[in-house]
């Protein structure tokens, strides 16, 4: 697996929400999620270490690392 250029990455994607713990984008161009290869649905950027996610969904979820912080994609079920 190629190493995640999160810049490369975000900039296809549109930005929905900041909190203290988080970052979050919407993919809305149908980006193929790098660990997996299918279309997610969200790109979570984790600012704190650790971090809680509070999901509201049951999802599916795959993760990277990209400079030294966890990025996580949301796949609904
Ligand atoms: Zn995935």
């Amino acid at each position: 697996m190629d190493d995640i250029d999160l810049d490369e990455l975000v900039s296809s994607l549109t930005f929905r929400e900041e909190n203290e713990a988080i970052k979050s984008y919407q993919n809305t161009v149908a980006v193929a999620c790098p660990a997996c290869d299918s279309q997610f649905d969200d790109l979570v950027v984790c600012k704190e270490n650790p971090a809680s996610l509070n999901l509201s969904k049951q999802l599916d979820l795959c993760v990277g690392s990209a400079d030294d912080q966890v990025v996580i994609f949301t796949h609904k079920k």
